[in-house]
């Protein structure tokens, strides 16, 4: 999964580019830059790979989230609908613009199941945001259906699914607006960065001011220019996007790497007829960044994840529902509240209302479910290996779990 597997003398090179000017900053410095635009020359690239009128790169993917729900005019009291199972960075991102996270039920696709959503919209939502967990993606038709049914925006987290697509459209661009996550173990990485794709040039330019503190980008230089409207500073450096300009002309290669292992792995997971896998709304765009795969009880996979650690091949393998990063039920500090600063009555009484809220339906997908992250450094003999390693520790915890029963 991870671009930074792939790190050679091309890395190496954007970064130099910019070392021998020493122009570090996105913006100004016009004559000593000699011509050197790393952020915007990713940018460009960004919106001729994926598909999109307009990319503003920022600081990190939780950046890029929190800047899309402000351009999008999200703020104080607004309610989004996310899923329950998504990395941290989503409901930080809605906390930091001062809207309240709904979190629902996740189904099979592992992400937002369109029946939870439907049920938990109020008069205060404003925004459904899936999160296309894990290399794929939610059923995006009907998220759209009910958006538009409701007049409500859609915003889509697409940290983890670069490379990914949906009816031929890239995952982040389907939405009025999308992000990408650039931190090190996303698909490409900048070290650090993320952007905000979209297709809205109003949206666009709001993203573009409220990255670099509302600064309007339209004096002759930087000094002159205008303050539409607040802004803060989630820019780039050039140091991070070079990096990512060569990243991103690795892309295809990351992809077909991680399509042949996926695939190699995988078909060894499907000899084994206890083993379902992931509802994939649009199969033909999974990014194979992972496999995610579920056995038909909670007590059957963690036999299994037993096996796996004895034999010790379970490394790249996630158990989320037993993880503190990624899922509703171990976000103990977003239930309690523990927040260092004051936030508002709204926010507090929604995050309270997580303690007691039934995720059942979303622990019964995540408590059977693992993900197998895909390496670019595996060889195809290695992949073999593993496949064949792994189907015979599971088959063994089958066997097991029947004699226990
Ligand atoms: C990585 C990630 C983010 C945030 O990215 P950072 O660049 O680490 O801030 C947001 N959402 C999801 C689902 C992610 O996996």
């Amino acid at each position: 999964m991870p671009g930074f597997e792939l790190f050679g003398e091309e890395e190496r090179k954007h970064i130099n580019d910019v070392m021998d000017t020493g122009i570090i900053m996105r913006y100004g410095f016009e004559g000593p830059r000699k011509g050197v635009f790393k952020s915007l020359e990713l940018e460009k690239k960004i919106t001729e790979v994926f598909g999109c009128n307009y990319a503003q790169l920022t600081s990190s993917g939780t950046a890029a989230l929190t800047t899309a729900m402000a351009a999008l005019g999200i703020g104080f009291g607004d309610e989004i609908i996310m899923p329950s199972f998504t990395f941290v960075a989503s409901f930080e991102a809605v906390l930091s613009v001062g809207a309240i996270p709904v979190l629902v039920d996740i189904d099979e696709t592992l992400t937002l199941n369109p029946d939870a959503v439907r049920a938990a919209i109020t008069p205060k939502t404003k925004c459904v945001m899936p999160v296309h967990m894990c290399g794929s993606m939610a059923d995006l038709d009907a998220l759209k259906t009910i958006c538009k049914e409701h007049n409500l925006l859609l915003l889509e987290d697409a940290c983890q699914a670069i490379g990914g697509s949906y009816k031929g459209k890239s995952l982040g661009t389907i939405g009025d607006a999308g992000t990408f996550s650039f931190d090190f173990v996303k698909t490409i990485t900048c070290g650090e960065g993320g952007v905000v794709m979209t297709s809205n040039k109003e949206v666009y330019e709001k993203c573009d001011g409220y990255t670099d503190h509302g600064h309007d980008h339209k004096g002759v230089d930087r000094g002159a220019d205008l303050h539409p409207f607040i802004g803060y500073n989630y820019r780039i450096s050039e140091l991070h996007a070079a990096l990512g300009l060569a990243q991103i002309g690795k892309l295809q290669t990351i992809l077909s790497i991680q399509k042949r292992n996926n695939l190699i792995l995988r078909s060894y997971l499907e000899q084994i007829p206890e083993i379902t896998f992931r509802l994939t709304p649009d199969a033909q765009g999974d990014s194979y960044s992972f496999i995610s795969w579920f056995l038909p009880t909670e007590s059957l996979i963690n036999v299994a994840i037993d096996e796996l650690k004895e034999q010790g091949i379970f490394a790249g393998n996630f158990y989320w529902y037993n993880n503190n990063w990624h899922y509703i039920r171990k976000w103990q500090h977003l239930k309690d509240v523990q927040s260092l600063n004051n936030i508002s009555e709204a926010q507090r009484a929604a995050l309270h209302k997580l303690q007691t809220q039934d995720f059942s339906a979303s622990d019964a997908v995540m408590n059977r479910c693992i993900s197998t992250a895909i390496s670019l450094a595996w060889t195809e003999e290695q992949v073999h290996d593993k496949g064949a390693k792994m189907a015979a520790a599971i088959k063994k915890a089958i066997a097991k779990e029947s004699v226990e029963v």
